[in-house]
């Protein structure tokens, strides 16, 4: 890594993204992702070249010269966890820096270690703006950009807002302790955090507590990031919750209403209305094309069932407006106006009966992935595949997917310590690994259960009302890109990616199953290319070839499966056997054609998956990029 000049300690780093600071007025700001270095004097930013190992500075700001260290309104750029630095550059001007962070947990980490260090600026500011400048206006006060900052800050080294900061004994910088790698920050006072609840959860474990939407809990404990320890403010009940049912109260904004989608693609925001069949039923989204901008998807059944996308525009005052007639300070506000009077729209507007769906619970907390079978109820058999039956069962009251190894099928004991690593594989398009029980034989491993079982079979169930819905289908392929993408920054290889892997939720979302479950098969049939269960049609060549399973190899299986997709469940290569099909790929160069109905674009995806050169494929995220650009 490229050092942070000379003699500087390194006290923390990590990726996180940094928005531009459009110093020339005329450029769209944008998100990159850069190597954050904190040193005692200095936050230093690197582009994030991971693969030559060679970082180029591109930006440093020094820490005397920091105002304020604070967080930012999520809706301001609809991202989660930003936070923002103010600094005052050479020319005394006011410069902020906005940086978003992984998780909630690293941005809380990042705030106390820069609070630490700028504590005793003389310049600490009491005020900030928790917006940004948008058409050379504060987003939060309206503002023109030299305002006077309009919000209080919520830190100022720990002392009541507004009094004089006394000098911190011991000295906060000397309180650090060498942080090159292998160094350690002595860690800050925690501030205090509260959460509101978003979803319902109903206890699971004896150690958990109940949430209901809209109560209030104080974070006591949040070192395991899916699972953190609360207490409700109400009744002062303290136990465990999962991390993702909760959202900060001082960034709750939108998220506090059920008819907010937040980051909803289109597609989604369709789906999610066509099921609820009101009439004036409606959600709000960020707009895919516009950040910053919201979209209101509102179902009608006059003519025909239809969703219509509205985007909720501004006027130059910073009033929200669907139509000139009503305008409102903020969104909340203009939708309630809109229950009682169309105004423009072709109804009045009706917020979902049944509020967005809760995500997946993390699965029972850290270190229990061993499941004891007393635990678990088993119901009736979902299918059997490869390894053996499924069966839908429950665990305490959490609805999971038993699959019941056959005996002989997997090297077990690999098979167990790989298990613990994907527990903690965690993503919304990833089906959830719970645990395994692996006292007894045969092995059960228990998963999230997803109602509408295999991807295969349910495009080849809806194929009459799926074919040519495109939008729908290349959602589908968007959220297996996702989960995919996931596994591919965490290096984890699927090996077996198929329409056959892939579950559908309740809601119609797409998980992809199965993965890493391929390596510890033992069976031939399975393992070697030439085995009749080897999955051939998805193979690359280089698999083919050499067994050399890669990334790259599974972009080429995900290219497959755009192809199961868009044909809604045929199988690729029709009736050609596996010999066939390994002469035509491997030898020939030849690929599946396009499938009748799918668009030119969506089918040039496809083929820069099956480019031979297994580095010239596309990665999983830029598969994405290439999606929303569609
Ligand atoms: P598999 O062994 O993964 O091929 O699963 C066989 C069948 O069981 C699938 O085709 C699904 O219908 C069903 N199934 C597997 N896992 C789940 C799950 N997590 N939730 C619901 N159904 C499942």
């Amino acid at each position: 890594m490229a050092g942070t000049g000379k003699n500087e300690e390194v006290l923390k780093e990590s990726f996180m993204t940094k928005r531009s600071q459009n110093k020339r007025a005329f450029t769209h700001p944008n998100w990159k992702e850069r190597w954050f270095v904190l040193s005692p004097e200095n936050l230093i930013y690197y582009d994030g070249d991971k693969q030559s190992g060679r970082r180029k500075e591109r930006g440093r700001v020094k820490l005397s010269e920091v105002v304020a260290v604070e967080c930012v309104d999520t809706e301001v750029f609809h991202r989660d966890w930003v936070f923002q630095l103010c600094y005052s550059s050479e020319e005394n001007e006011q410069i902020v820096l906005y940086i978003a962070a992984a998780t909630s947990q690293e941005r809380d980490q990042w705030l106390d270690h820069l609070r630490r260090l700028v504590a005793q600026n003389p310049c600490l500011s009491d005020h900030y703006h928790n917006g940004c400048i948008k058409g050379n206006q504060w987003t939060c006060c309206k503002g023109g950009k030299e305002v006077a900052a309009c919000t209080r800050v919520t830190w100022t080294n720990n002392n009541p807002v507004g009094q004089p900061t006394p000098s911190p004994t011991p000295d906060a910088r000397s309180e650090m302790m060498p942080g090159t790698p292998g160094g350690r920050f002595k860690p800050p006072e925690r501030q205090r955090k509260v959460v509101v609840a978003l979803y319902d959860y109903n206890a699971i474990d004896p150690g958990d507590i109940p949430l209901r939407k809209h109560e209030e809990f104080e974070v006591i404990e949040d070192t395991q990031e899916y699972w953190w320890k609360m207490k409700n403010l109400q009744t002062g009940v303290e136990g465990f919750a999962p991390s993702n049912y909760v959202r900060e109260k001082e960034t709750i904004g939108l998220h506090q209403y059920d008819w907010y989608l937040g980051d909803a693609t289109r597609q989604r925001a369709e789906v999610f209305l066509m099921q609820q069949e009101r009439e004036g039923c409606f959600v709000v989204r960020n707009s895919t094309t516009n950040s910053g901008i919201y979209t209101l998807s509102l179902f009608s059944k006059r003519s025909h069932p239809q969703v219509k996308h509205y985007h909720i525009k501004k006027d130059s005052e910073g009033n929200y407006y669907l139509s000139h007639n009503i305008k409102c300070q903020t969104i909340p506000d203009l939708i309630f106006r809109h229950q009682h009077n169309p105004a423009g729209l072709p109804v009045r507007l009706r917020p979902p009966t049944h509020g967005r769906h809760a995500p997946t619970i993390p699965g029972p907390h850290p270190d229990k992935w061993e499941i004891d079978p007393n635990e678990l109820n088993l119901l009736e058999e979902l299918g059997s595949g490869q390894f053996g039956v499924v069966r839908h069962g429950k665990l305490r009251n959490l609805d999971v997917a038993v699959k019941m190894m056959k005996e002989g099928t997997m090297s077990e004991n690999d098979f167990i310590e790989e298990a613990q690593v994907m527990t903690k594989l965690r993503h919304p398009n990833l089906v959830q690994l719970y645990g395994v029980c692996s006292m007894y034989r045969p092995i059960y491993i228990v998963t999230e259960y997803l109602k509408n079982g295999s991807l295969l079979n349910y495009l080849r169930s809806k194929d009459k009302v799926l074919i040519n819905n495109n939008e729908v289908l290349l959602d589908m392929c968007l959220q297996v890109c996702e989960g995919m993408a996931y596994l591919e920054r965490q290096k984890f290889i699927h090996r077996d990616l198929a329409a056959r892997n892939c579950l559908v939720g309740a809601h119609g979302e797409i998980k992809v199953g199965d993965f890493g479950l391929a390596r510890h098969v033992v069976d031939d049939e399975y393992t070697g290319s030439g085995g009749a269960k080897f999955p051939i049609k998805w193979a690359a060549p280089e698999v083919l070839n050499f067994m050399r399973f890669s990334s790259k190899s599974d972009v080429w299986a995900y290219g497959v499966l755009m192809w199961e997709v868009f044909s809604c469940g045929k199988m690729p290569y029709g009736k050609a056997k596996n010999t066939e099909v390994v002469e035509m790929v491997v030898q020939k160069g030849c690929v599946l054609d396009k499938p009748r109905f799918c668009p030119d674009n969506v089918y040039n995806v496809m083929r820069r998956c099956w480019d031979r050169t297994p580095e010239m494929r596309p990665a999983f995220n830029d598969i994405i990029r290439i999606f929303q650009d569609e």
